[in-house]
């Protein structure tokens, strides 16, 4: 792909900056966004930072009728000296290209998209919050853009990125979360698109959500769609179990999305010396644990929250209280250092964090 210049359109006036106090998670988007085009003809094309603005899409445009788009979600962090901060970005560049091959969207160029990023992050450095556990979050994605109903891959492509300064992503912070275990509805099964980022996913996920939202749980635990009996991962989050000392979390099979929260998490385990399983484990085994009292703590990962304790899974009609709802110690500790290597309070001996320059960044 050839080396493209990056234009960049400044806007004239910013808009006002939320307080950190009323951040939520998602609801506030930054001053640019980068854009970039494809087609078949000439590849990605016309790489550019514009001022935040709707799209205009042809109603014809493919997305729209056959869900042909992936995306990712990673965070930059302000740290304390001055630093800005982004947590493995390689990898979620590696995993958009593992989406977009799955969803047939051509690859980008992850060096470069990396790049773009840097210089989209830049741009709108004062818009990353400082406060602790906020931080910017990332939402690169790809729609297919074609206009023709016609059940193929699309022609042309767009590739977005917007930004948007976030505070804690569940409203009980780190307290842990309810849960309910989903027994009718899956949402991915071997040989599908679980292990892609794609919105599809999520489509099929809401009717669950729903009801977890009904019951007061705040998010799905889902099994594997094939025998109702494997854990997969949670709504948006993988799962871990502490069961007498020892960690357990579902392997990657194919319908479980590879968080990139999962692996550091594995790795920190690892290096700590704490035995970690990566195996099939089944809804009945963890019931049992928590019958004989040795299921000491559940956990979800993922870059939104990064570290969720699990204080109640229903599963049947039936509640399971987990550690007497309260943040297990091994939670703790993981949610201290990966927030601690993401922020820049704590060094990095895994080179897991990339800063951006704060000056124009030429590309
Ligand atoms: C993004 C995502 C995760 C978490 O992945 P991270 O890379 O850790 O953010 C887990 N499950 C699903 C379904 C996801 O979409």
């Amino acid at each position: 792909m050839a080396k493209q210049m990056l234009e960049v359109m400044k806007s004239v006036h910013g808009k006002p900056k939320p307080e950190a106090d009323e951040l939520g998670f998602g609801t506030y988007f930054t001053d640019h966004m980068f854009v970039m085009d494809y087609t078949e003809d000439q590849g990605w094309y016309c790489p550019r930072i514009i001022p935040y603005q709707p799209i205009t899409i042809d109603p014809a445009a493919k997305v729209f009728h056959y869900g042909q788009t992936v995306f990712e979600g990673l965070k930059a962090y302000h740290g304390s000296d001055g630093e800005i901060r982004l947590f493995r970005p390689e990898e979620n560049l590696a995993r958009l290209n593992r989406s977009n091959d799955r969803l047939s969207i051509p690859p980008v160029d992850e060096a470069q998209m990396l790049a773009y990023l840097k210089e989209l992050i830049s741009v709108d450095k004062e818009w990353i919050p400082r406060e602790v556990g906020t931080s910017l979050y990332i939402r690169p994605f790809i729609i297919a853009t074609e206009t023709k109903i016609g059940v193929i891959p699309s022609y042309a492509y767009k590739f977005i990125i917007i930004l948007s300064p976030v505070g804690a992503y569940y409203e009980e912070g780190m307290d842990p979360v309810g849960i309910l275990v989903e027994d009718e509805y899956s949402r991915a099964s071997r040989g599908g698109t679980g292990e892609a980022k794609t919105g599809g996913n999520y489509a099929a996920s809401f009717k669950a959500q729903e009801r977890a939202t009904a019951s007061n749980k705040s998010q799905v635990l889902w099994l594997d769609g094939i025998e109702k009996k494997f854990i997969e991962e949670v709504g948006s989050m993988n799962v871990f179990f502490k069961i007498n000392g020892e960690v357990h979390t579902p392997m990657l099979n194919g319908s479980i999305l590879p968080g990139i929260t999962r692996k550091s998490v594995l790795e920190l385990l690892h290096d700590w010396q704490i035995p970690v399983h990566e195996r099939r484990i089944s809804i009945d085994e963890i019931i049992g644990a928590h019958r004989s009292g040795t299921l000491e703590e559940v956990f979800g990962t993922g870059t939104a929250a990064v570290i969720s304790p699990v204080g109640v899974l229903q599963w049947e009609e039936k509640e399971y209280v987990i550690n007497n709802r309260e943040t297990g110690t091994l939670a703790s500790r993981l949610y201290e250092t990966v927030t601690g290597i993401q922020t820049g309070e704590l060094p990095d001996p895994y080179g897991w964090t990339q800063t951006i320059a704060t000056k124009e960044v030429v590309l």
